[in-house]
C-alpha cells in the first residue's frame, strides 16, 4: 500500500520532460542532441550538425548510435479523439 502511494506520487509529479531525457550536443553545448553515440569508453551526444561532421570517425568507434528524434516519435502521445 505504501509502495502504491509512492508510485501515485511519482505519476502525479512526472512531466513530459521526465519521459524524454534531454541531451545537449557535447561539441557545441547549445544545440539539442539528435544522436546518442555509445562508445566502449562512454556516451557522447551530438546535434545532427556535429554528428554528421564526425560521422566517419564515430561510426568506426561506436557500437550503437541512437537517433534521439526517432525515439521521441515513438513516445505515445495522448490524442483526443472526437467521438
Ligand atoms: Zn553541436
Amino acid at each position: 500500500m505504501k509502495l502504491l502511494t509512492a508510485w501515485k506520487q511519482v505519476l502525479l509529479t512526472m512531466t513530459s520532460e521526465d519521459l524524454v531525457p534531454v541531451y545537449f550536443c557535447d561539441k557545441c553545448r547549445v544545440a539539442r542532441s539528435s544522436y546518442l553515440i555509445k562508445l566502449l569508453e562512454g556516451e557522447l551526444s551530438f546535434c545532427s550538425h556535429h554528428y554528421n561532421e564526425n560521422k566517419e570517425a564515430l561510426d568506426k568507434k561506436a557500437y550503437e548510435v541512437i537517433d534521439l528524434n526517432k525515439v521521441e516519435d515513438k513516445v505515445p502521445q495522448l490524442i483526443e479523439k472526437a467521438v
